[in-house]
């Protein structure tokens, strides 16, 4: 089985419970362990500042899905707990989820890039990440510890409840 790190954000609709839920999700894909999860961590939207906050955590998998069946999977689980999109990049959203590493696989498709093309800029997954995989090599970028300082200026909270309500 392939190890496969998947980013979870939401802004609306009781963001906690949409990852709850999206976590639950995840674990009942076919082909697919659930490994670990990191904490919740409230962070300050970027892009559109009028929106509320976000709530992130990244969860590991261990799956004999293809990337590309994983990125379905999960647009699945995105459709079903009623993601709309309104206002494009960075808009509020009821649920996000995204492919960041893929083993050590680099997969460059007009659908599917990974490592996920923004994540070595985003407080709310290298923090989340380097919680469950502080060890952590990004394929072609070197040791996720190394890109802390780069986003040590955003706003980023973890939350005390995570998954237990
Ligand atoms: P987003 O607004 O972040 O949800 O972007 C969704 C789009 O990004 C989808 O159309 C995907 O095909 C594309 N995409 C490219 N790379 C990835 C990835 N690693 N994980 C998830 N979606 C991806």
């Amino acid at each position: 089985m392939n190890t496969a790190y998947i980013a979870l954000g939401s802004n609306l609709d009781h963001p906690l419970r949409q990852l709850r839920q999206a976590r639950s999700a995840i674990s009942d894909l076919r082909l697919t362990e659930l490994l670990r999860c990191s904490s919740v961590y409230q962070t300050d939207p970027l892009g559109y500042a009028d929106q509320p906050d976000f709530y992130n955590a990244v969860c590991a998998v261990a799956t004999d899905l293809s990337p590309q069946a994983l990125l379905s999977a999960l647009q699945g689980i995105e459709h079903a707990q009623g993601r709309e999109r309104l206002h494009g990049k960075n808009e509020p959203r009821t649920l996000d989820l995204d492919i960041l590493l893929y083993a050590d696989q680099v997969v460059k498709q007009p659908d599917l890039v990974i490592p996920h093309a923004h994540m070595l800029e985003r407080a709310f997954v290298i923090i989340p990440l380097l919680e469950i995989a502080p060890d952590l090599i990004v394929p072609g970028a070197g040791p996720l510890q190394g890109y802390l300082k780069s986003v040590k200026n955003q706003g980023i909270r973890k939350l005390q409840k995570s998954w237990r309500g």
